[in-house]
């Protein structure tokens, strides 16, 4: 599996350095420099992405972190057993015909028509797309917040777990817990001056205490109370939460269960947290954290080595995570939502089945998907695609003996590419990107 991912990741980033040289749309991303935030560094063994990508501009990030979703939602396909992961964005969506390869500005190019899971939890592409979407309605929630002259509390709660413990047992102890957090007499009272809430859950494991599930809530508050009152009400809500945990056979601490911190102006928050989920799969959950391995580790772990350990916890996840959602708001009065002016929330599996735009350009027939999709080539295409446009994809398509035909309508703006003028201009691109990929 690794010896894939690796040199893909590695050659996205080296065609991008030399493509930043040319053209106007590396230059545009390269405003905004990486910051070295690659998600990849803890697990890039060829020191490429330390070295060569620093300084490489965001589109080439982007292209990257793109290739290692790709790369570990195929590898998790022959392992997994949730049937829609297995099938996320291999099988088309029934009546639209073939896929169709769209190209965006930005180095965002991307595929459309195709059927996905929508699992914030298992599939590294659709995660990566609900997390976004995720992170932008909590920054807005959070300035609206600001605005109405409140501040913001992240308060996470924690419970007590050892290796023997099923990841099920803890999570469904977990979710009871933070439902006798926010209800009841103590918290009608607690909850005076409160907006509103939003918390989400998190799951990581380590070798050493196995699974670790905790909740990370975010506490919107009416006016500026000071943190002493707002830490008083967190710790009054730890004392619901470790007795509820109680009932389910676990406990916390008062001092490793309730951890209360002021959100203050430009802080992430929880909006930050999916930010950066959105953006890497492992850049807070690096292998040796304390926290231990994510989910994502894990998966990557268990098809790089096929250990049965990491198999048989992955399996696990698959099961414990089904059907348990990663985001909840509150409601009725205290609908943050709408105070920030957003409007229904929308279902992960909406969010992931979304359009996100781009022009049709060309359409994949015949075997032309399962090959790309066999080979492992998604991410190369589209890498191809951004660096050279639509006349480098259909020339890559073409070299390669994949049927295409243009996509109908076509609704790219601009002249249409002449097949034989794009293509010559594309051989140049091709040229280094395929010696590099
Ligand atoms: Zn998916």
């Amino acid at each position: 599996m690794s010896h894939h991912r690796h040199p893909a990741a590695t050659s996205e980033a080296g065609t991008c350095a030399r493509a930043a040289e040319g053209s106007a749309r590396a230059r545009e991303g390269a405003k905004r420099p990486s910051g070295g935030a690659l998600g990849n560094h803890a697990h890039n063994p060829s020191g490429a992405a330390g070295g060569a990508v620093s300084g490489v501009d965001e589109v080439a990030a982007v292209r990257d972190r793109r290739a290692e979703r790709w790369a570990l939602l195929d590898a998790a396909r022959p392992v997994s057993r949730v049937k829609r992961l297995r099938e996320c964005r291999r099988a088309t969506l029934t009546g639209t015909g073939n896929p169709v390869l769209r190209t965006a500005p930005g180095g965002r190019s991307g595929f459309a028509g195709l059927a996905t899971c929508g699992s914030p939890w298992v599939c590294p592409c659709c995660s990566g797309k609900i997390a976004a979407r995720r992170a932008s309605e909590l920054a807005a929630v959070m300035a609206a917040v600001e605005v109405a002259g409140g501040v913001m509390d992240l308060v996470t709660f924690t419970v007590r777990h050892h290796q023997g413990h099923r990841l099920a047992d803890v999570w469904d102890a977990v979710s009871a817990a933070w439902a006798r957090v926010t209800s009841g007499a103590a918290w009608m009272e607690d909850k005076a001056g409160l907006l509103g809430w939003a918390r989400v859950v998190e799951v990581t494991h380590t070798g050493r205490n196995g699974w670790h599930v905790h909740v990370h809530a975010l506490l919107a508050w009416s006016s500026p109370v000071p943190e002493a009152a707002s830490a008083w009400v967190a710790m009054r809500g730890w004392g619901r939460w470790d007795r509820a945990l109680r009932r389910w056979g676990f406990d916390s601490t008062p001092v490793h269960g309730v951890d209360t911190r002021r959100v203050v102006s430009g802080d992430e928050g929880l909006a930050g947290y999916f930010g950066k989920a959105a953006l890497e799969l492992t850049s807070s959950w690096t292998k040796d954290s304390r926290a231990g391995r994510s989910p994502f580790a894990l998966l990557r772990d268990a098809t790089e080595t096929y250990e049965a350990g990491d198999l048989g916890l992955w399996w696990e996840y698959e099961a414990a995570s089904h059907g348990r959602k990663q985001l909840t708001w509150s409601t009725g009065r205290m609908d943050l939502r709408r105070l920030a002016g957003l409007g229904r929330e929308e279902s992960d599996e909406a969010v992931a089945a979304e359009d996100t735009g781009g022009d049709d350009a060309v359409e994949l027939v015949g075997e032309t998907w399962p090959t790309l999709s066999r080979r492992r080539w998604q991410p190369e295409l589209l890498a191809v695609t951004d660096v050279g446009g639509v006349g480098a994809a259909v020339a890559w398509l073409d070299e390669r003996g994949l049927p295409w035909r243009w996509a109908r309508p076509y609704r790219r703006e601009g002249p249409r590419p002449r097949s034989v003028q794009a293509q010559r201009e594309a051989r140049e691109v091709l040229s280094y990107s395929s010696s590099l990929l």
